[in-house]
């Protein structure tokens, strides 16, 4: 991790977990992610993909955050999507480890919970999104989530998203953020229809595949 020029607080962060060497996809995904380009990611769980994607993301927000408590100082950057709440619940509790030394704010939105406290903390301001899909849209729908300055758009565990029929409702938040963004998917297989998914949300992918 130390070969990574990774800022002061990202590199606390990981140094505090205990983590020496970075897993393969770690290797291969995070240079990449770092300048800016999209992936397509094929690993499972607990090949460390989390950090693969968090660690970069996190260190190219970094220059954008704010201690200010103002709420405009603190837009959506990042939209992380999962299919499950275990997955969404456990990719945020990541994001919140790896940014603790820093003033970015996260938050997981997830549906089957009230609504309206996700509604008031996205009024205060987040910068890293964790959500699935189809609560995400109901935010949507009540205006409470802004995508204007998106910059980065993961997709994990795609090949789950489309077995639990979440492609329409992925399509219609593509449809809704910045042409100009980064994008990354992650997918434990490739079959053709996500690959079909990846051709409309990538552009010129770095393909990385870990065992
Ligand atoms: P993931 O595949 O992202 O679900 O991560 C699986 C587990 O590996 C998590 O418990 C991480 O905390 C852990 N982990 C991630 N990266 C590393 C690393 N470089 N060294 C040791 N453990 C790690």
């Amino acid at each position: 991790f130390s070969n990574l020029s990774l800022a002061e607080p990202l590199a606390r962060a990981v140094a505090e977990m205990g983590y020496e060497t970075m897993t393969p996809i770690q290797e291969q995904a995070i240079p990449v992610v770092l300048e800016g380009k999209d992936v397509m990611g094929g690993a499972q769980t607990g090949t460390g993909k989390t950090a693969a994607f968090t660690l970069p993301i996190l260190q190219r927000i970094l220059p954008f955050a704010s201690s200010s408590p103002s709420p405009a100082k603190h837009p959506v950057r990042a939209l992380i999507l999962a299919p499950t709440r275990e997955l969404a619940m456990q990719v945020y509790e990541s994001v919140k480890t790896y940014s603790k030394h820093t003033p970015i704010r996260a938050m997981c939105a997830f549906g089957g919970v009230d609504i309206k406290p996700q509604i008031a903390e996205l009024k205060k301001g987040v910068e890293i999104l964790v959500a699935t899909p189809g609560r995400l849209l109901d935010h949507v729908e009540n205006k409470s989530v802004s995508f204007n300055s998106v910059q980065a758009l993961v997709l994990d565990e795609a090949d789950r998203m489309l077995d639990m029929g979440f492609v329409p409702d992925v399509t219609r938040i593509l449809n809704m953020l910045p042409a100009q963004r980064q994008s990354l998917l992650f997918s434990a297989t490739f079959s053709e229809e996500i690959k079909k998914l990846a051709d409309t949300m990538l552009k010129s992918p770095v393909l990385i595949e870990v065992a």
